[in-house]
């Protein structure tokens, strides 16, 4: 049931400014209607797979001083260079349900990639959003929760931001899976659209970003990289994004669909037919001299990149940084242009820009440990005689932390996944380093065996020990890397090497058995839950370079556990509900419905009444707090919520298009570097004319607002607060901790999970001390997506509200009063 778009199409919206944006889009409206058509071309298309220093980049417009932008990756710190942090994963940060870690991780990454002359950091990820625990990119981004993921959209965003860098919120959207993702088809009613994947997205937009990736997957039909619904549609009207839409890496597929479907800049930017060798680049030039493209799009286009970095950076472009590495050697110098072997030259500067990040890494890293199970006070350890630390997953990697191309290896211990979310360590505490340290400052007997095969060493090693600490993983990633046969994806949700029977084999000798766990998300563990020999379990998830260290905080308790885990841990793959495409009847054009809908991780355990082995949210700490006190206030904002009416302005347009031949060729004797992609008209090309796209898609009249719209990220009434809800946490007992209260809401009726997250803090205590908190539920928190009315609606169903330490453990709840 998603909004008939009709065969004729609809254009793509241009940018308007608005919140936020009024100051960017004036400044960007004055540079762009300066340029050229081939100018502003050249802002759009890349210059090609490894043509220039960064992992893409576009061309520049040398007569103005503007040099060329420069997008890299990835998620938790730079791909590619040196001297950068490595930071923890998605994954983690969303572990801490901190919303300041959240930030301050942000701020950092922003402030490497500033350092290092980046302009366009290439994430977060809130796709995929963890439809399915094997999902080999899930630990990129921030969980399966749609709120929670959202609010760690927003905070990274505009942490990165705040820096001088230009976030991207990707992959956008439905790439829930690596199995045929560059071809699969995913089928989506429009209200799970709405309520579970779209919401982080929105979230994102409302923050500011600057830029989105499109993916690689089609939707209902169309690639995601020209499709009409999920771009033109949600993304730039409902949402009113005004920020740059980019291609994944070869997710554009058409030169007129993509343009006129709401892309903004190509990426690479190469892998087009001859002659140009590019769908966009001097063929984007030919579909606008011709008239296939309205000159207003491609103006629309260059407005919105400006846009985005003038939402960013001051307008003195000689305050720009320079690039100052190559992420294609490692060396000092190199090929400028790699693709074409050319101009040799300094190309790696070795900036340092960790500053002191290290202490940031190990704080996220040690207050993302979920500490799942504690037994007999196991925890914190107190000089033990003796610890044995076992399993490869403890150890430094032979060869140093980087020694595996994109973390593609099962070798040491595992500390973020494998692919392009990947940084380079510039160095890697390991859990056996930090707990030798630590071993030998306590006068503890240390005792370490690595290999995960050897059982009978494993055993002689645990028995006898004060405690023995197992180590095990289970690695995810993209899938151009396949690692022990996993293309990505998880093939199954066990642990990897071995690592059931290693720890089997130690619970079996030793009744102090520590279980820590590095896994891209929840594995089946039952068993050791069960163990009376397995004392405590601990996920300590992809912690990046400080590892070891944010560990043995944990473990020896020097910080109190706050992380709690935002994923759910079931006890068998089944129990998830929704399924991994992996063998498709039709591998040529494979395709997919959700039909599960919005019922996703603890939404699905809750409609099919499956006990989870830990529930979403859940996680011990060293002390215990009392929850009192729950009071709801209705505020009364009701009538301010207007389903958004009107209509925009007709498409404007930014200066006058030469046409002449000379204005759009490359000029004479200038000498092109093959296979550089060029904004330039090549004599007697062809782009192959239309395809499907009726006269509304290049129509630049005024076009409809939507009801849901307006404003970035949606109707701003939707965020409103239409009640707070507070409540008092009291630390009942001995030693400081911090808690972390969940609200959820159960909106009503069978088309609802039985609750959803809409609140969470952090709430620090000392023994005995009581804080409140309180929650601001919006008008979006509490509503559904009516797909006919094209809005969202506060159903007249009773609602309740539960503030708990997990979604299952409630600890107060009440009836919401109907809104004022
Ligand atoms: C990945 C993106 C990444 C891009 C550039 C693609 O394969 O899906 O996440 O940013 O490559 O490396």
């Amino acid at each position: 049931d998603t909004p008939s778009i009709g065969n004729a199409g609809f254009p793509s919206p241009w940018a308007s400014g608005g919140t936020g944006w009024d100051d960017a889009y004036a400044k960007a409206k004055a540079f762009v209607r300066g340029l050229t058509l081939v100018e502003k071309v050249n802002l759009t298309t890349g210059t090609g797979w490894e043509a220039d220093r960064c992992i893409g980049m576009t061309g520049s417009i040398p007569r103005l001083g503007f040099r060329a932008f420069c997008l890299q990756d990835g998620p938790l710190g730079i791909r590619y260079t040196d001297h950068n942090s490595a930071f923890p994963a998605g994954i983690n940060v969303a572990a801490t349900f901190s919303r300041g870690l959240m930030r301050r991780r942000g701020e950092a990454m922003g402030e490497e990639f500033r350092g290092k002359g980046i302009d366009i950091q290439l994430g977060p990820v809130a796709g995929p959003l963890g439809r399915v625990p094997e999902g080999g990119r899930n630990w990129e981004g921030f969980g399966p929760d749609p709120y929670l993921t959202g609010i760690a959209m927003a905070e990274t965003i505009e942490g990165i931001q705040s820096r001088g860098v230009i976030a991207c919120a990707k992959h956008y959207i439905l790439n829930e899976q690596e199995h045929y993702r560059g071809r699969i088809d995913v089928r989506i009613d429009d209200k799970t659209m709405h309520e579970l994947y779209l919401w982080p997205f929105a979230d994102a937009v409302r923050a500011g970003v600057g830029s989105v990736m499109c993916s690689y997957n089609k939707i209902n039909g169309t690639y995601a990289c020209e499709n009409e619904w999920t771009t033109n549609y949600l993304l730039k009207n409902e949402l009113s994004f005004q920020g740059f839409v980019m291609s994944d890496w070869g997710a554009q597929h058409s030169t007129l669909g993509s343009a006129l479907g709401g892309l903004d800049m190509a990426m690479p930017g190469d892998g087009g037919a001859a002659p140009y060798g590019a769908l966009w680049g001097g063929a984007l030039t030919e579909a606008v001299l011709k008239g296939d493209v309205p000159q207003w799009r491609v103006d629309d286009m260059a407005i919105r990149i400006m846009a985005a970095y003038f939402k960013v950076n001051t307008g003195n472009f000689s305050s720009r940084p320079e690039v100052t590495f190559s992420a294609w050697t490692k060396k000092s110098i190199g090929p400028l242009h790699p693709s074409s072997n050319k101009t040799f030259t300094v190309v790696n500067e070795f900036v340092d820009v960790q500053s002191n990040h290290g202490a940031l890494i190990r704080e996220i890293g040690a207050k993302s440990v979920v500490l799942l199970k504690n037994e007999n006070r196991a925890l914190p350890l107190k000089m033990p005689q003796s610890i044995a630390v076992i399993g490869e997953d403890a150890q430094d990697t032979p060869g140093g932390p980087n020694a595996c191309a994109e973390r593609g290896c099962i070798k040491g211990t595992v500390a973020m996944g494998y692919g392009s979310g990947t940084a380079e360590f510039p160095y890697l505490v390991s859990p056996a380093t930090a707990l030798k340290l630590q071993a030998t400052s306590d006068n503890t007997v240390f005792i370490n065996t690595t290999s995960n095969w050897d059982l009978d060493a494993a055993k002689a090693a645990a028995k006898g020990a004060s405690v023995a600490i197992v180590f095990a993983t289970a690695n995810a990633g993209e899938n151009f890397i396949v690692l022990d046969g996993n293309a990505g994806d998880r093939n199954n949700m066990s642990l990897w090497d071995n690592g059931d029977e290693l720890i089997r084999a130690v619970a079996s000798v030793n009744p102090n058995t520590v279980v820590v766990l590095h896994t891209a998300g929840p594995v089946i563990i039952d068993y050791a839950v069960q163990h009376p020999n397995i004392t405590a379990i601990l996920w300590a998830g992809f912690p990046g370079q400080e590892s070891g260290n944010g560990l043995i905080d944990v473990l020896y308790g020097n910080t109190n556990p706050q992380g709690r885990t935002p994923f759910t841990w079931g006890k068998s793959e089944k129990d998830y509900g929704a399924e991994l495409l992996f063998n498709s009847s039709n591998p040529v054009a494979p395709s997919q419905t959700f039909d599960e809908g919005i019922f996703i991780d603890y939404r699905a355990f809750d409609k099919a009444s499956i006990e989870p082995t830990y529930p979403f949210g859940f996680g011990l700490s060293y002390t215990t707090f009392d929850y009192l006190d729950l009071h709801i206030q209705v505020q009364n904002v009701s009538a301010s919520y207007k389903a958004m009416s009107g209509a925009t302005a007709p498409a404007p347009l930014y200066g006058v298009v030469n046409k002449t031949a000379a204005a759009n060729t490359a000029p004479e004797g200038f000498e092109k570097i093959i296979p550089y992609v060029y904004p330039w008209l090549i004599a007697n090309s062809s782009t192959g004319g239309s395809g499907g796209f009726g006269p509304a898609a290049i129509n630049g009249s005024a076009q409809p607002l939507l009801p849901a719209g307006g404003a970035p990220g949606g109707n701003s009434g939707l965020f409103d607060v239409v009640y707070t809800v507070s409540a008092t946490i009291k630390n009942t007992g001995g030693v400081a901790g911090t808690e972390i209260p969940q609200l959820y809401v159960q909106l009503g009726g069978d088309e609802n999970p039985f609750s959803v997250l809409r609140g969470f803090d952090e709430i620090v205590l000392k023994p005995g001390e009581a804080k409140t908190v309180t929650f601001g539920l919006t008008r979006r928190d509490v509503s559904n997506w009516n797909s006919t009315s094209q809005n969202w609606e506060i159903s007249t169903k009773e609602k309740f509200v539960f503030i708990g330490s997990s979604v299952a453990a409630v600890r107060l709840h009440a009836t919401l009063p109907p809104p004022q």
